[in-house]
């Protein structure tokens, strides 16, 4: 159960519910948790635990609609997309105020993750050409082969906290390639999640080929176990997203798992530094670093290295601190006390280990909100190898150190257990280009500090940032969704069939 539940708020009237075969229904739970504003601490719902049995009739009504909704026709399954993108964009301030009320983002950073989770569906809506198979003629005398991009059935798609509506709508390609869905939200941030669903009702999909359930890792579970279900998509934390992959190939069922990140930043000494400190800056801090493509570790060429830390900690210094909703904010909360308590502890434990702290942000707090969950920037000089070097912290504490070449950079990089993403700022073409085949990463940024896919890319990292072989997004989507059946045929009519087979004159001419 999460922290919510600890966390000793006071109950909210407003009781979360599941949408299943298109009914919006109290949940029969086994535990629940309360949903709260971090910056704050209020409680703004409860979040009850869906027990077993719900979790059946929600796949049961996804495998009801799979049928109908597959021989549904390619355009109506696009039309009804585009009609969703649009009711999604004209909600896109009411979304943005609630991801800001239950995730502490501020009211731009909502927006910015709206416009590019509003992009999913739009990429999805072209499904009539995505979802194209392909045909050659002749492979051998009279004999075609084709393949069709078929949907599977029932897929469940498993949230994080940090992109509330981002990556939910994961599940577009899933639905728009004619599978139907169980999504299960975070705990933390379900009520993105619950409008929008709301939203996919109004926009007419028939009811099953979208459903919603509530719950915690029991849910997932079950969903992983489900005979019903042929597939998951899972985004979270390294950790689980192991344990999840383990699970749902051990079942023998598809799946693909984005996991954590510890994200390296190499600034050398051609990058033109007043363009790309903002970029560094926000790439560290934005979002409370609560963004799997934020830059963990600074790694700065020692003749830049005092320069950089001095910008770093004066823009980090006039940074705003407080609720969302103040538009001169440029960082919210982490997202939980627990959050704040294991980061907390992992600065004390690296400045007991020796790490200089250039920037510390424990203590933090903001006029009003006693009881959000603050850490301010924190900066550490830390060894590569050392402890907070090493495990990722998804908020903002991060960490700097100098090195001598782009090789004891790329050795650094390469040496991470994770492999997310990696940024090299330089205006030396032949040094990125070096630097781009080097690092084991899935992701590189060029002077780009997040550089995450947008809808059309796919989506994925290396090692323990991904497992699976299909990545997210776009047509790797498409591929994850769809199988290729493949067609092998010929006629023995007189029309074109076999006796249209050529003539033996031309076979066996090569
Ligand atoms: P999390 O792993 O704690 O939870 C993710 C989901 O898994 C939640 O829905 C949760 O209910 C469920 N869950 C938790 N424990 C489980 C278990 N033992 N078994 C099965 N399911 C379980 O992640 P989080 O704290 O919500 O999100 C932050 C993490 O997500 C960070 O590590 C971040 O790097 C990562 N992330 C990765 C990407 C990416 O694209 N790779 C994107 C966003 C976030």
């Amino acid at each position: 159960m999460s922290e919510a539940e600890t966390s000793g708020t006071d109950r909210p009237d407003r009781v979360l519910q599941n949408y299943i075969a298109g009914h919006w229904t109290d949940i029969a739970s086994t535990a629940e948790a309360i949903v709260t504003n971090p910056a704050t601490g209020a409680g703004i719902a409860v979040h009850p635990v869906s027990s077993t049995a719900t979790i059946d009739s929600a796949v049961e009504a996804a495998a009801g609609a799979f049928g109908q909704w597959r021989k549904t026709p390619v355009p109506t399954r696009a039309a009804m997309m585009f009609r969703y993108r649009h009711l999604l964009h004209e909600a896109r301030d009411e979304l943005a105020a609630i991801i800001v009320e239950e995730n502490g983002k501020s009211v731009a950073e909502a927006q910015g993750e709206l416009l590019r989770a509003i992009q999913y569906v739009e990429n999805a809506a072209t499904v009539p050409e995505t979802q194209k198979g392909a045909v050659t003629e002749n492979v051998a005398n009279a004999v075609d082969i084709e393949y069709i991009r078929e949907p599977l059935g029932v897929f469940a798609v498993i949230a994080p906290f940090n992109f509330p509506a981002m990556i939910p709508l994961y599940f577009s390609w899933a639905v728009a390639t004619g599978n139907t869905v169980v999504l299960k939200p975070s705990e933390l941030c379900p009520l993105t999640t619950v409008r929008m669903v709301e939203l996919a009702a109004e926009a007419g999909f028939p009811p099953g080929v979208i459903n919603m359930v509530l719950g915690d890792k029991s849910t997932v579970e079950a969903l992983s176990d489900h005979e019903l279900v042929q597939g998951l998509t899972f985004v979270g934390s390294s950790e689980v997203a192991e344990i999840v992959y383990r699970r749902v190939t051990g079942n023998s069922k598809r799946c693909q798992a984005q996991g954590g990140a510890k994200n390296h930043l190499v600034v050398t000494d051609t990058a033109v530094l007043d363009r790309c400190m903002p970029n560094i800056s926000s790439s560290l801090f934005g979002c409370a670093s609560q963004r799997c493509f934020a830059g963990s570790n600074l790694l700065v060429y020692r003749s830049i290295y005092d320069q950089v830390v001095e910008q770093l900690v004066a823009q980090a210094g006039s940074m705003k601190m407080g609720l969302g909703t103040d538009p001169d904010v440029g960082m919210g909360p982490v997202i939980s006390a627990a959050a704040l308590e294991k980061y907390t502890t992992a600065i004390d434990a690296a400045e007991a280990a020796g790490a200089r702290l250039i920037l510390d942000g424990r203590g933090a707090s903001v006029d009003g909100c006693p009881d959000g969950h603050w850490l301010g920037p924190t900066l550490i000089e830390a060894d590569p190898g050392s402890e907070v070097w090493t495990t990722e912290l998804f908020g903002p504490v991060r960490c700097i150190h100098p090195v001598d070449s782009i090789d004891e950079a790329i050795d650094i990089i390469n040496a991470s257990t994770y492999g997310h993403s990696a940024v090299i700022y330089t205006e030396r073409g032949g040094l990125a280009r070096r630097f781009r085949q080097s690092v084991e990463t899935g992701q590189v940024g060029i002077n780009v500090g997040t550089p995450a896919p947008i809808a059309f890319y796919p989506v994925g990292g290396r090692k323990s940032s991904f497992y699976g072989a299909l990545r997210g997004r776009g047509v790797d989507a498409v591929d994850f969704y769809t199988d290729k059946k493949v067609v092998v045929t010929t006629w023995h009519d007189t029309d074109g069939g076999d006796q249209a087979g050529v003539d033996p004159a031309f076979e066996g001419t090569v």
